[in-house]
């Protein structure tokens, strides 16, 4: 079966793909030769998924999924949520010059914001929106954890060097990628869905 997934991200499909094995051709938007931004306009990472998918199924007619990522702060409401990849940019006019800039200020807001809160309980959450046919199926990972007072680790991205998961002393940050892939939000969403695609056949 051939299957599209909906991103640009070449570590993203080839982490799949290992874990996907032969009974599926796996493609990405660049094989598609799609190269645009596809909106991501929703309040949730449920329908931003969902969106993105359905954006390539109806171009393209292919079977595809996408995946969404947030990551949930207890004491700040589930903030940053859906906006956990421009955090910092979101109550101002502040705009950044590169990725790295955008990350380090996202952490430094999250961090201010905790300050004063008793609670540092987080958790990251994936969802992958699978659409076949027409029809939607949709697949959750989560792993929960702490946000830590100061940045821990240069491995990984995003908020990897303040998150300790539960269960570890080691910050996503200082972990291989072997290791936060056992354990990561991502890995168990993608886990389901390969399970459910090999299960189908
Ligand atoms: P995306 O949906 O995978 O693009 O994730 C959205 C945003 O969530 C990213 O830009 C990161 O800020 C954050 N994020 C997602 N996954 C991770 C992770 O595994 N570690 C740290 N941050 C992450």
């Amino acid at each position: 079966m051939e299957l599209v997934f909906v991103t640009n991200n070449p570590g993203k499909v080839k982490e799949i793909n290992n874990l996907l094995g032969d009974s599926f051709k796996l493609k990405s938007l660049k094989d598609l030769n799609f190269d645009g931004e596809i909106p991501e306009i929703y309040p949730t990472i449920e329908e931003n998924a969902s969106a993105k998918a359905f954006y390539i199924y109806e171009r393209f007619s292919v079977n595809c999924f996408a995946d969404d990522t947030a990551l949930e702060v207890e004491a700040l409401n589930n903030q940053p949520g859906v906006y956990s990849a421009r955090f910092a940019e979101i109550d101002g006019s502040i705009s950044f010059d590169s990725k790295e800039q955008m990350t380090e200020a996202n952490i430094e807001k999250l961090l201010r914001l905790l300050r004063d809160k008793d609670s540092r309980k987080a958790r990251f959450r994936t969802v992958i929106s699978l659409v076949t046919g027409g029809r939607e199926k949709r697949f959750e990972g989560i792993v929960r954890g702490e946000i830590i007072h100061q940045k821990r680790g240069k491995a990984g991205f995003g908020y990897d060097p303040v998150f300790v998961p539960e269960g570890h002393r080691h910050t996503f940050a200082e972990m291989s990628l072997d290791e936060k892939n056992r354990i990561s939000h991502r890995a168990e969403a993608f886990r389901k869905l390969v399970e459910y695609l090999k299960r189908r056949g």
